[in-house]
């Protein structure tokens, strides 16, 4: 479009929140849709944050606050990670932003100019990229492989580095892969980034309570690195709060201070009540956390079986977070009789139109080989949405 800066004519769409919508305009037609695409819990936030956000709204916290968010949030979020990640984090270092999306905006904009670049292990979350692409920096793809466990090697992050690195982009647990480094993975990853004192790492650890394995390594644990570490995290997905709207940053004090002068101008603080509904989640047990955690591990197990039994489906096992990510490329080349597969797209559009079920195709995570299923659904849809794609796939020869 003429009229557009050239900024946002260069950006992508991003394609979970187009094929949610697509699949939710699909329903609104009366269609039957099963929505594996975009990924949220499916549960609803648990009572105790719902009336903590009621009470919010009774008692008036409808006036701006900090833009860095409210200091008993701040504090919250720094014994959050003394508690559950054992890491020294000033509520001077936090802020707290309108979504984990949002945090890593302000980090991106903040950190990179145009001409850095930033390593991107792929398949990587959509965004990442584009937010690149924004702040006018290069992106760097390392690519992973299957037999990997979808992870890149440390052999592959020093090769990957130049003397125009600025940060390395991590997720762990990671989606879309469900893939997560362990303790010794991400110290040799942290070994390397020693040699290279000039390189940040940009770590979104939004996935950390959606964890099959065991416990949550965060790379800031590594003191060597923590200096150089921006950590992401937020409250949608381990507490059920997507629409809610709260993610923070715990980084280096000069790159928080940037952020708020960012988020100054653009948004001021994140929306009031939602930071009072997040505090109490913050500071509460975590119950419901780890019944959402136990169901979606059932779950994941779930879909592995169910994906067994349709053959050209090659998975790896995620260890975390609510998506499997199989490679489908099996079907490339072949047909029903009239319809001919060629590429990711149209292996969802495929089961969208035959199957009826919302899938995300792998090329918006860099891996055209593959498609993204989310399994924060329920088991009695899950096992509904196996049956019509293996029924519909068994045309395709
Ligand atoms: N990072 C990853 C890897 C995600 O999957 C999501 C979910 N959309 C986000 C960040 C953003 O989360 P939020 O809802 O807090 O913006
Ligand atoms: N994390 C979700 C997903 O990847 C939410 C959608 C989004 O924020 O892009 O589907």
């Amino acid at each position: 479009m003429e009229h557009l800066s050239k900024r946002i004519n260069s950006l992508s769409e991003s394609q979970t929140i187009a094929m949610n919508q697509k699949s939710k305009d699909l329903q609104a037609q009366g269609v039957d849709v099963i929505n594996l695409t975009v990924g949220e819990p499916d549960f609803f936030t648990p009572p105790h944050v719902k009336e903590a956000a009621k009470r919010a709204v009774d008692e008036n916290y409808s006036f701006y606050s900090a833009v860095n968010g409210y200091p008993d949030l701040l504090k919250a979020i720094s014994a959050k990670f003394k508690n559950e990640n054992n890491l020294d984090y000033k509520p001077e270092q936090i802020i707290v932003s309108n979504g984990a999306k949002h945090s890593l905006a302000n980090a991106i904009l903040c950190l990179i100019d145009e001409g850095d670049e930033v390593i991107i292990p792929a398949p990587y979350w959509v965004s990442y990229a584009e937010l690149v692409k924004l702040a006018q920096g290069t992106n760097v793809i390392i690519p992973t492989t299957l037999e990997n466990n979808y992870k890149i090697t440390p052999a592959q992050l020093e090769k990957a580095i130049t003397s125009k690195t600025k940060a390395l982009m991590l997720c762990s647990p990671s989606n879309p892969t469900g893939s997560l480094y362990n303790k010794k993975e991400m110290k040799a990853l942290v070994d390397v980034l020693m040699k290279h004192p000039r390189v940040f790492v940009i770590s979104d650890e939004i996935y950390e309570h959606i964890n099959f394995v065991g416990k949550h390594v965060s790379v800031a644990e590594f003191p060597e690195i923590k200096e150089r570490c921006i950590i992401i995290n937020g409250v949608s997905k381990a507490y059920a709060m997507t629409g809610y709207r709260i993610g923070y940053m715990a980084a280096p004090i000069w790159l928080t201070k940037a952020c708020s002068k960012l988020q100054g101008q653009m948004t001021t603080n994140a929306s009031t009540i939602a930071q009072r509904a997040a505090l109490t989640a913050l500071t509460t047990e975590k119950t419901y956390t780890y019944e959402m955690n136990d169901a979606f591990k059932r779950r994941r197990n779930l879909v592995l079986g169910l994906m067994k039994e349709i053959p050209g489906f090659k998975c790896n096992v995620p260890e975390g977070a609510f998506y499997v990510f199989p490679d489908i490329s099996y079907y490339y080349g072949k047909s029903d009789g009239s319809i001919t597969i060629k590429t990711d797209t149209d292996f969802c559009i495929y089961l969208l139109d035959k199957a009826f079920v919302a899938t995300v195709p792998g090329d918006a995570f860099g891996e055209p080989n593959c498609i993204r299923i989310s399994y924060a659904n329920s088991d009695e849809k899950l096992t509904k949405a196996f049956k019509q794609i293996k029924e519909v796939l068994a045309k395709v020869k």
